[in-house]
């Protein structure tokens, strides 16, 4: 989500509980693109995936960013002794291609193999969108968490920014290994 690099507003936050690092458990705290975190999304698409990209954006009326490796800056910065030590590591993935990592087969199998990696790495949280409502009038569903119908994503990673080169890898390995 764009608005997790560049907020709209300097008090832009979404509500986050138990994150990771979180002290009390249970208690929504504000999230913005101060936090080590970020949220992602990885998915699949036969097409390209700007085309994908833009599908969610008009469901979802969030504005997305790819950020993929071209785009790496957007998430993590690396300071001057870091840079200096990857200078011989250059971002050299097999897989990467026209904005994403491409598979020859087992798509479904490939995403699938991502989402578990990243599930065990990471964890899983659903995200609570008010974006794509299609029906505001819709009744909140009885474990709705705040008494509204917002639309539930799974899909999305919780991420160290800083470890962003480690979930490309994730993906590029696993696109190898099994596509
Ligand atoms: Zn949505």
């Amino acid at each position: 989500m764009s608005n997790f690099i560049q907020p709209p507003h300097k008090n832009w936050s979404i509500q986050v509980k138990n994150l990771p690092d979180a002290k009390i458990r249970d208690k929504w705290l504000q999230f913005n693109n101060k936090s080590p975190y970020i949220l992602v999304k990885i998915g699949m698409t036969t097409r390209f995936p700007d085309q994908r990209i833009k599908e969610w954006e008009n469901k979802c009326n969030h504005k997305l960013i790819n950020v993929g490796p071209r785009n790496k800056r957007f998430i993590y910065k690396q300071n001057f002794l870091e840079r200096l030590s990857c200078l011989s590591i250059q971002d050299n993935y097999e897989r990467y291609r026209d904005d994403g990592f491409f598979v020859n087969k087992n798509l479904k199998l490939v995403e699938s193999s991502i989402h578990k990696a990243l599930k065990d790495k990471y964890g899983k949280g659903d995200v609570y969108c008010s974006g794509c409502l299609v029906d505001k009038s819709v009744a909140p569903k009885k474990d709705s968490p705040f008494n509204t119908s917002y639309n539930v994503h799974t899909e999305w990673f919780l991420i160290l920014k800083k470890e962003i080169e480690q979930v490309y890898n994730i993906i590029d390995s696993t696109c190898v290994n099994l596509g």
